[in-house]
């Protein structure tokens, strides 16, 4: 059983193997078999089996397993259907004899989801972890998609390595593919640096719109707002640094102030988290602090989704709210709900996850307020560089950044 994230290269790595013991490999996908007519699902299963068994020697792969082999109480319920498939796999696999050179594989982002029956020993007992790739893994994923490609010079692979923390080895095939159509684009002979970064920028939020037209006001607006997260995530000592800021629309946003970690990290602290918290309000309180509490805008929507989600997860998943430290509740994936809250959890329960929730985004709301007062001359000074040149690198940021302090009412450390 192949775990991982989706865009890792489950696939590839089951064909590679069977590449490898040059045996035939023989596929089927969990999502094809979703509402389909009842028997005809567990037929192919069989069919596909019976096919194995006369080729073996080779290797049988079904992706998505969890489209048919989630658990069967989770909520929702697994349909007939979907449980025929899954009896019919299991039928399947327990039929093998040692000897019968058939191997099973498969895979799945959500292992948690899949039923029982499925991992015991004789089936699906050994677990491959396909985790995302960390900095020098993507390097080397880059190297393989830009062998073939022309590039400039200039072009920096190690630094969009750095960049695209998070990515998967889709995503980052994605990214190359985009270069050279924006380079093809451009007429450019060869894929240049800048290429590269408006692939990367274009794949993480979208295309540059630069016919979007916005009046003064609106472009103002927009500058303080991508000022007050630069400002607010400068001056945060567990933000990490900010790369560039930009007023030029892209895909729905009206500008983007990047962030770029300095290495690779497995964890983050409750420091950290709110920071990201504070750093992702301090655009709609830089609104506010300037042109008025009921002069703020729609521009900051995904600013404030993201923040709530993000305090959700700290909340639920992770054991951070300060009165339910520790704490973890159970989320809607999990399937149990109570009947008289349609919750996995009381109704008490709920109201107290939501008090905290909403206690994190004040809390980052009123740090962001604070450390823009602060810091009002920043402020306005980086809003008028960026009015008048659009976007600032960090080299730039810096000299203006410069004296940016950090006032106790924003301080989490002792
Ligand atoms: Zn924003």
């Amino acid at each position: 059983m192949l775990v991982g994230p989706p865009g890792t290269g489950k696939t590839l790595l089951a064909k590679a193997v069977a590449g490898e013991a040059n045996v035939p490999f023989f596929s089927m996908s969990g999502s094809d078999f979703v509402e389909m007519f009842v028997g005809v699902g567990a037929s192919r299963v069989r069919d596909l089996f019976r096919q194995a068994k006369e080729k073996a020697p080779c290797i049988i792969f079904i992706d998505e397993i969890d489209a048919v082999a989630h658990k069967r109480d989770a909520r929702g319920g697994a349909g007939r259907e979907d449980e025929q498939t899954l009896n019919q796999i299991l039928v399947e696999m327990d039929g093998f004899d040692n000897d019968s050179g058939v191997i099973v594989m498969a895979a799945t982002n959500r292992v948690d989801m899949l039923d029982k029956a499925l991992l015991r020993p004789g089936r699906f007992d050994r677990h491959v972890n396909v985790t995302l790739p960390e900095r020098k893994d993507r390097l080397e994923i880059l190297k393989v998609h830009f062998k073939g490609k022309p590039v400039a010079e200039d072009v920096d692979l190690e630094a969009l390595a750095k960049k695209t923390a998070g990515s998967s080895g889709a995503d980052l095939a994605n990214i190359a593919n985009e270069a050279a159509i924006t380079a093809a684009r451009e007429g450019h002979k060869v894929v240049t640096n800048a290429d590269l970064t408006e692939a990367f920028e274009r794949v993480a939020i979208g295309p540059e719109r630069k016919s979007k037209v916005m009046n003064d006001k609106e472009r103002k607006i927009t500058a303080y707002h991508e000022a007050g997260h630069a400002i607010v995530g400068h001056v945060l000592p567990d933000s990490d640094p900010v790369h560039k800021v930009t007023i030029i629309p892209r895909g729905s946003t009206g500008g983007v102030t990047w962030f770029l970690p300095p290495e690779d990290r497995s964890y983050k602290s409750v420091y950290e988290l709110k920071d990201i918290l504070a750093r992702a309000m301090g655009g709609r309180v830089a609104e506010k602090l300037i042109f008025g509490a009921d002069a703020v805008t729609t521009g900051a929507s995904s600013d404030l989704r993201n923040v709530a989600e993000l305090a959700k997860s700290m909340i639920i998943e992770e054991g951070m709210g300060d009165g339910t430290r520790n704490l973890v509740f159970p989320s809607e994936a999990t399937g149990y709900y109570t009947i008289t809250t349609g919750k996995p959890y009381s109704e008490k329960t709920a109201e107290q996850i939501d008090a905290e929730i909403k206690k994190l985004s004040n809390e980052a709301s009123v740090r962001a307020e604070n450390v823009l007062k602060a810091n009002k001359a920043i402020l306005d000074k980086l809003a008028e560089e960026l009015l008048a040149h659009e976007t600032l690198e960090e080299k730039e940021l810096e000299p203006i950044l410069k004296g940016a302090k950090l006032p106790e009412t924003a301080k989490l450390h002792k």
